[in-house]
């Protein structure tokens, strides 16, 4: 399955943080994922109830995922739209002709620690 791939890729981007910041543990990990990927927010969020118990820093943590809205420009007019709304066609001239300005990726945002009392 890509997301498993894709989520074996963030623990271990987040292993390093672990290690550099001397941790032992992370509470939770937000993740940015494009609308014009093919990635299953579902699919990332099954697989991360797998993976997290593969590492001990990530269990018991939460995967936090923020959708970003997928943005065209129209390579025939220039006209900047969402996609997944226009459902991939210009709504100024009909073309289906774009660059993916936005939405196209899939990034870590932030790994939340939550501060806990000494001892
Ligand atoms: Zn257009």
């Amino acid at each position: 399955m890509h997301e498993l791939t894709l989520l074996y890729g963030v623990a271990q981007k987040v292993e390093q943080v672990v290690k550099e910041n001397d941790l032992d543990h992370v509470d939770a990990i937000v993740i940015e994922v494009g609308e014009a990927t093919s990635v299953i927010p579902e699919f990332l969020q099954d697989g991360y109830e797998v993976i997290s118990d593969d590492y001990d820093f990530l269990r018991g943590s939460e995967l936090i995922i923020e959708r970003i809205t997928a943005v065209g420009r129209c390579r025939n007019c220039g006209t900047e739209f969402p996609i997944v709304v226009n459902k991939g066609l210009c709504p100024e001239c009909g073309s289906f002709d774009k660059d993916i300005i936005e939405g196209a990726g899939f990034f870590i945002k932030e790994v939340r620690i939550f501060e806990r009392p000494e001892g």
